[in-house]
């Protein structure tokens, strides 16, 4: 049976391997010096293979919804 390779493989050069996509912080950085967003590239080509913005991390675990808070 076929299995689903595990490895990502680079759209750009076709180099495989995990090894290969690294991930790298953004240089801008908040006040607070944490880096806004992480870059995956592929160190072979440096063809960027996705951008993960940190904030998105944080909204999708802290979402909630809080009804008529301020009602007296
Ligand atoms: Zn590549």
């Amino acid at each position: 049976m076929d299995k689903e390779p595990t490895s990502p493989k680079c759209p750009s050069c076709g180099v495989a391997g995990i090894e290969h996509f690294v991930s790298k912080e953004s240089t801008s950085r908040s006040r607070y010096r944490e880096p806004w967003f992480f870059v995956i590239y592929c160190d072979q080509c440096g063809h960027v293979y996705n951008v993960i913005a940190k904030h998105v991390f944080a909204q999708t675990a802290t979402r909630v919804v809080l009804p008529n808070e301020n009602v007296e």
